[in-house]
């Protein structure tokens, strides 16, 4: 019998997918992953430092975990990630029952660190200061059969003062385009449709190897890998942001209409004290561009309120700024101090109730201009891929739910004279309503588009989930196929 293992994530896409990285590893090396109800033999805590009272929370949670493994005799607890990276040491004293500390740049060296706490007896913390080259060859276990994330940077540049980004993941590291290509070829033959590029700021990809253009060559290339279907990516900065992307997304067919880019604040003041280089003008004159070149893109941001020395007149900026920019929708954030970043120590924070004042009025603005642009989809005819847990309310409506080009979650009722459509399929509709956040298309939908990637996820409910096979990064992989 192999050992079993859980990876428990918290935090930010990047670790998702650095939990994708450490899920592959183990099974690698001969782990297989935990059947629901059972307690695993090992349990990797892949941590995050950016909310306040996070290493509270990791703490209660060891904690429990801690009495499981008293009455398990073998079990192992391995915490990694952005807290284990600040942390370090100071894990191991706090919770001595860790048996392995592991940073953001090692993620690699988890198998190897647990055999030699078991033979060693003696908890293993090993962190690195930095990456020497991006792990491209780690392998990784998906958690989806048809989408799939595909790192092209880690790290980060730029030093926004509420970020603790670049304090805990070094510098931006590039990963190669050719590493790339190689890996996102062997997605599309597993069956995966829809890639989604991620990076810290995806589009200052290329700086660490000297080409200014790579990140629009990069998009370009993915149309023509043949069977890819659709391309995201997250997240560019407005600073970096130059007009040969939107070109190349205008002219690269699978790449979507669709784009997220964070604002912050639509005060140039404000965004001067975080330390972002643009101004409230560059970022709209980019959004202006982007809807010239594709007039259906959606677009969202992320906005924080209540950056210290916010003040009323700073908010007001920012609401100009969403009014004029109609996003589709936002993540929206209340600033709260992240230790260890330099905003954390600015004097003049924002009273807490002046901030949840702002936040409620900038929420009913962004939930009024969502829905308005949301409106407009209703009587238009999408293409929706089809997906899993989209829909919470759906074994009750009926209904299914995907993902149209645009990323607008789609809640659709299935062509009744046609097999139901596999998430992975595709099919098409038209809106018949809009909410805020969802739309809905109450009338059938076509008969569905049977695809690889809906292949794939038939092929992966067969399988037991001990035998799923990790999908290595940038290689093929090993082995028999499935
Ligand atoms: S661009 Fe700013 S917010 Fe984004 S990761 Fe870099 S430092 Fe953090």
């Amino acid at each position: 019998m192999s050992r079993t293992y859980e990876v428990r994530t918290y935090g930010c896409q990047m670790n998702v997918h650095d939990s994708e990285r450490l899920a592959g590893l183990l099974e690698d090396a001969g782990y297989s992953r935990v059947p629901a109800g059972e307690a695993p033999d090992v349990v990797v805590f892949n941590t995050c430092a950016v909310r306040e009272n996070a290493d509270n929370r990791l703490y209660g949670n060891l904690g429990h975990v801690a009495s499981v493994k008293a009455a398990k005799p073998g079990m192992q607890i391995a915490v990694g990630g952005c807290l284990a990276q600040k942390d370090r040491a100071e894990i191991v004293r706090k919770a001595p029952y860790v048996d392995v500390v592991f940073g953001t740049h090692n993620v690699g060296s988890l198998p190897v660190l647990l055999e030699r706490a078991r033979v060693e007896q003696e908890a293993q913390v090993e962190i690195l200061e930095a990456l020497d080259v991006f792990p491209s060859t780690l392998p990784a276990r998906r958690e989806s059969a048809y989408a799939a994330w595909v790192a092209i940077a880690v790290g980060c540049n730029n030093t926004c003062t509420f970020c603790i980004v670049p304090a805990l993941r070094g510098k931006e590291k590039d990963r190669r385009p050719g590493d790339i290509l190689r890996e996102i070829e062997t997605l599309v033959a597993d069956g995966v449709l829809e890639i989604t590029l991620l990076g810290q700021n995806v589009n200052s990809y290329g700086v660490e190897f000297g080409d200014k253009l790579a990140f629009g060559k990069l998009l370009r290339a993915c149309g023509d890998v043949e069977g890819l279907e659709r391309v995201r990516f997250t997240s560019p900065h407005p600073a970096s942001f130059t007009d040969d992307v939107i070109a190349a997304m205008a002219e690269t067919h699978n790449v979507m209409p669709q784009l997220h880019m964070p604002l912050q604040s639509g005060s140039d003041e404000v965004l001067r004290r975080m330390r972002r280089s643009y101004r409230a003008e560059r970022y709209l004159g980019i959004i202006e561009r982007v809807r010239a070149a594709m007039p259906d893109a959606a677009i969202t941001t992320d906005i924080i309120v209540g950056f210290p020395g916010e003040t009323e007149a700073d908010f007001a900026a920012t609401l100009d700024v969403v009014r004029e920019a109609r996003f589709a929708s936002a993540f929206t954030f209340q600033y709260s101090k992240r230790p260890g970043t330099p905003a954390a120590d600015y004097p003049d924070q924002v009273p807490p109730q002046v901030v949840t004042e702002r936040y409620g009025r900038l929420v009913a603005l962004l939930e009024e201009i969502s829905w308005d642009e949301a409106k407009k989809q209703v009587g238009r005819e999408v293409e929706v891929l089809v997906a899993t847990g989209e829909g919470k309310k759906d074994a009750v409506t009926r209904r299914l739910s995907g993902r149209a080009r645009d990323n607008r979650l789609v809640h659709f009722v299935p062509n009744p004279d046609a097999p139901e459509p596999r998430p992975g399929d595709i099919v098409t509709t038209t809106i018949t309503y809009a909410a805020p956040h969802h739309l809905v298309a109450d009338g059938p939908a076509s008969v569905p588009r049977r695809t690889r990637g809906g292949d794939a996820w038939e092929a992966a409910q067969a399988r037991p989930a001990e035998t799923t096979r990790a999908v290595s990064l940038g290689m093929p992989s090993l082995g028999a196929p499935a």
